[in-house]
């Protein structure tokens, strides 16, 4: 075992076979260590979930009723053989987690989704210093580069507000774990104007209430009676754009939340009105950053631009591979 990879990327997922357990696998395991509760992370099927304390709530809503939870708070310890285990703060949604793996002083932290700009929604980034860093490249190309998000929030609210006097609905597209929660939290420090919100999103943006975040007031997007949408906001995962559900609003705009509209091309393929820069994951400066600050002697990428990240860091001498994985389907 002795010079062996402390984790390896199998076909079930990434596996610790000196602790005999699995991370974010998106095969059924025994035992499953989760990263943060969005679906290509967090699969149904595994017999024992270990969660972040702070993400609990949210898996039991993922997860079918009878799914096995462990919570573990940030930082504490858990020893599987001669692996020590602990979760660390991801700053990517509510609960989302680093898993750092240790044995025989020799450390591993493999990231899940994360980033390094602040978010009223969750814990920040923690930097934990490790031999190796496994980490997603989702938005690893030098174009993406994240506008300050206080500044994303005024946009939004310009746009609609802006809307409001052309008498028209303004229709929010944005994914509806985390980053529904944190335009929410962002636009409560501009205004106090509930938001109407798509059914698929309630029961989630109960359980950020219930852990404590600050967010706009909400109001389900389907009434009794009929309701007038001039000059409203209305929040709707990405798959309600153009469906049958869209006709209650009546004149309106539509917008999308994503990292994916920082580039033109992107923005007029998807055909919204109007995008808004606003990501849950690292920009290509603060994926290079977290890389310096981790210290890690050797960069494993999961998911995302990995190609290009890969040859980029080899050209200046890292020692940097790609992971065959499955993850990625979120954003
Ligand atoms: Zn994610
Ligand atoms: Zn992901």
């Amino acid at each position: 075992m002795i010079g062996a990879d402390l984790i390896t990327a199998t076909a079930r997922g990434l596996y610790c076979a000196a602790g005999d357990f699995y991370i974010d696998p998106w095969q059924p395991a025994e035992r499953a260590l989760i990263t943060h509760a969005h679906g290509d992370h967090l699969r149904a099927g595994s017999a024992r979930y270990h969660v972040a304390a702070r993400g609990t709530a949210l898996a039991r809503q993922r997860l079918p009723a009878d799914a096995t939870i462990v919570s573990l708070p940030y930082g504490e310890t858990l020893d599987f053989g001669p692996v020590r285990v602990s979760l660390h703060p991801a700053g990517h949604i509510l609960g989302s987690a680093q898993v750092r793996v240790e044995r025989g002083g020799e450390v591993w932290v493999v990231s899940g989704d994360y980033k390094r700009d602040p978010d009223p929604t969750c814990e920040p980034f923690e930097v934990v210093p490790c031999d190796v860093f496994i980490s997603e490249a989702t938005f690893a190309l030098p174009a993406y580069r994240w506008t300050a998000t206080g500044q994303v929030a005024r946009e939004i609210l310009d746009w609609w507000h802006t809307n409001r006097e052309h008498g028209a609905a303004s229709v929010l597209f944005a994914y509806a774990l985390g980053k529904a929660q944190r335009v929410l939290a962002e636009l409560a420090a501009l205004t106090h104007d509930p938001v109407f919100l798509h059914g698929a999103m309630t029961g989630l943006v109960e359980a950020y209430r219930e852990a404590g975040v600050a967010m706009l007031p909400t109001l389900p997007a389907i009434q009794a009676k009929p309701v007038n949408y001039a000059g409203s906001l209305i929040l709707a995962p990405p798959s309600a754009a153009g469906s049958p559900w869209m006709r209650r609003f009546g004149e309106h705009r539509t917008g999308f939340c994503s990292g994916w509209m920082r580039v033109r091309g992107d923005r007029r393929r998807r055909g919204y009105d109007r995008g808004f820069v606003l990501s849950d994951h690292a920009d290509w400066p603060s994926l290079l950053r977290t890389f310096r600050d981790t210290g890690a002697r050797r960069i494993l990428l999961t998911h995302g631009y990995t190609d290009a990240m890969c040859r980029y860091l080899k050209d200046l001498g890292v020692d940097a591979a790609a992971l065959a994985t499955e993850y990625g389907a979120t954003e």
